[in-house]
């Protein structure tokens, strides 16, 4: 049967990914369909309870900045909100915060089911409607067909997934879930390259069964931060506090004794699995001389005693897990409620991606989030909002759009993995983004905003805080530069025993606040009262602070501009270009780049080659 009204945008897949996909298209007046297996899992986060982090933050705010939900509704359910990274420089601040996973997939579903053009249908996708490499449309398990030109798969863990616990393993998507086979085996029939990866989930603990006189506490900052531009501190939940306590000798001795019963080592998992998240057994066998390793214990939210012990994700068989996780300090009594397991699932080379998330082979089909190799809610999010986004001005007939580089992270990201593709999970990390000191999660809105607003995803009420903010910070600053402070004058008294060097002539406030010693407080009001929001203040003194650096950054940014803009034509055939090594051609044969600046970044493509690319090209005119 053919379901009566057509789409403009399909996004399979509710998760991290697929709900952001699918609210980006309905926010650009696109009508909207997300198909997911289960209503009663949009939102859901299967792993860990929490969002943000370093690296993390930084995509969170930008979905943020472009009206996306994951920080609003980190916000509703967030218990516990920290800055990392406070004491170090702005560029590696990142906000992290543990989440009620009910409250959290609350608001992503409220957020949902409030949003105009978006209908919702609870059903597996089995097929995908395709006609002469161009999408139309997806059939479901029931045989129902919906028909859209643009289609956006966010499977996630799901195609052909494979639980491991021990040497037991079954098929499914996640704890509880099926998996999507039928889908699977449909897109391995698509000239895509398509591998297996591997990730892995720790034992859950009844905390009524835990002696946390035994564990450290860890409470959240004051004054609490908040995830979203449009948040507010004061509707946050109750906070709570998580704990800390240590793997030990017996933990490790336990482990390596089950390491013939584990699927990892004994070689029934091939995937390759997260380098910066490894499992517990992982760790040891990595890290042989450590005695110790770090248990995080977070709360899985205010209304159930469930703990989640981050830091011992494992699949080995369960009377191992049992015994590691009693032989731990506060632990020796634990009951375990859900069995930690590792999942195999299917993933495509990114590599045969466009910027825009479209594939290379199927007009119109996108791809987004773990779907691509990477791990994380955050790297989901970020793709799905950029797939979504994409998806719709390809319904529109618009031309696609990635930000660069050097405009967000989501930039980096998408770039790495095009550009690279992945043989492991990718997660987002500062070190990934050569441009750290702009790319800020402070500034993700004076980024991004204004663009979000053009492309149609921001909305009037985010639009006008903005413009507000926006105008504050100009104001103010403009204010810090036209007051001056002389020295030996009253106000230079009043910073006495602040600064390190007296005064030795007339400062603006501005440049006073570029000293390291002083901060906005101390300069703000030494002539006359003035009152500023947080985000203002602290905006401008990390330009104050940092302009130095920013601004060359940027002439970096400006001098390389120039290889961005110089593309490659689409049918360039790289192995005719005299002079480049045989491997050097392959690997731009394979990756495809479309610009010199992405040729510039793939693995192996010398600074000589580059200028090899760069002669041919303008001998070519
Ligand atoms: P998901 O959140 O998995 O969402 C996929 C959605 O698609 C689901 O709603 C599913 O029902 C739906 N779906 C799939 N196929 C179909 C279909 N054919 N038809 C209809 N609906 C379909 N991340 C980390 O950063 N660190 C970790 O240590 C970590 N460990 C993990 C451990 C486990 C066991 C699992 C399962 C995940 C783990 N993750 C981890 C990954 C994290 O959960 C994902 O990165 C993130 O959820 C990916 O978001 P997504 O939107 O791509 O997919």
């Amino acid at each position: 049967m053919n379901f009566p009204e057509h789409f403009d945008v399909i996004v399979v897949g509710g998760g991290h990914a697929g709900t952001e996909a699918c609210l980006a298209a309905a926010r650009m007046g696109c009508r909207t369909l997300l198909l997911s297996h289960n209503v009663e899992t949009l939102g859901q986060m299967s792993c860990n309870p929490a969002i943000g982090g370093i690296g993390k933050s930084h995509l969170v705010k930008e979905i943020d900045a472009l009206g996306g939900a994951m920080a609003l509704a980190t916000d509703a359910g967030g218990i516990q909100f920290r800055i990392l990274n406070a004491r170090k420089g702005p560029a590696v601040r990142a906000t992290r915060a543990q989440a009620d996973r009910v409250l959290y997939k609350a608001a992503i579903r409220h957020a949902l089911e409030n949003q105009p053009n978006l209908w919702i249908f609870q059903q597996a996708v089995d097929d995908l409607i395709v006609e002469n490499d161009q999408v139309r449309g997806v059939v479901t398990q029931m045989g129902l067909k919906f028909h859209a030109n643009q289609v956006v798969l966010t499977t996630g863990t799901f195609l052909g997934g494979v639980i491991h616990i021990g040497l037991q393993n079954h098929s499914g998507g996640r704890a509880g879930d099926p998996p999507a086979q039928a889908l699977a085996a449909r897109l391995r029939e698509y000239p895509l390259q398509v591998d297996r990866l591997k990730t892995g989930t720790p034992p859950r603990i009844d905390a009524k069964s835990v002696d946390f006189s035994e564990l450290q506490e860890q409470w959240g900052d004051e004054p609490r931060p908040v995830m979203s531009v449009r948040g507010n501190r004061a509707l946050q939940p109750p906070q709570v506090c998580c704990w800390i306590t240590h793997t030990n000798e017996q933990t490790h001795e336990i482990i390596r004794g089950g390491l013939d019963r584990s699927p990892m080592y004994s070689g029934v998992i091939e995937g390759v699995g997260p380098r910066y998240c490894p499992s517990i057994e992982d760790k040891i066998h990595r890290f042989a001389d450590k005695l110790s390793h770090q248990v995080f214990i977070e709360p899985e939210g205010l209304t159930t005693h469930e703990l989640y012990p981050n830091g011992i994700s494992t699949s080995l068989p369960f009377d191992v897990q049992m015994n590691l996780v009693r032989s731990i300090k506060g632990f020796e009594n634990a009951h375990i409620t859900r069995p930690g397991y590792a999942i195999e699932y299917d993933f495509f080379n990114p590599q045969d991606l466009k910027y825009s998330l479209e594939t290379k082979v199927i007009g119109g089909l996108y791809f987004a989030g773990q779907i691509n190799g990477t791990t994380g809610y955050e790297e989901a999010g970020a793709q799905g909002l950029l797939a979504g986004l994409n998806a719709a001005r390809r319904a529109r007939d618009l031309e696609a759009w990635c930000p660069r580089r050097d405009q967000a992270y989501l930039g980096v990201l998408v770039d790495d993995l095009i550009t690279m593709g992945t043989r492991e999970p990718y997660r987002m990390f500062t070190s990934r983004a050569e441009y750290r000191l702009l790319l800020r999660e402070d500034n993700a809105d004076q980024r991004l905003t204004e663009k979000g607003r053009e492309l149609g995803l921001v909305g009037d009420e985010q639009w006008q805080a903005f413009c507000e903010k926006r105008e504050a910070v100009e104001r103010e600053r403009a204010r810090l530069k036209d007051t001056w402070v002389q020295a030996g004058s009253v106000e230079a008294a009043k910073l006495d025993g602040k600064i390190v060097s007296q005064l030795t002539r007339e400062h603006s406030l501005f440049d006073l606040l570029k000293r390291p010693e002083l901060h906005y407080a101390d300069v703000a009001n030494l002539k006359g009262e003035v009152s500023v929001a947080e985000a203002v203040a602290e905006q401008i003194e990390i330009d104050a602070k940092y302009s130095g650096y920013i601004s060359r950054q940027q002439e970096e940014i400006d001098r390389l501009r120039a290889h961005e803009n110089t593309r490659f034509p689409e049918d360039f055939d790289f192995a005719t270009v005299d002079g480049l090594s045989n491997e050097v051609k392959q690997k731009l044969s394979e990756a495809r780049p479309d610009t010199l600046a992405r040729a510039q970044r793939i693995p192996g493509v010398t600074p000589a080659a580059v200028s090899l690319l760069l002669i041919y090209l303008k001998k070519r005119g």
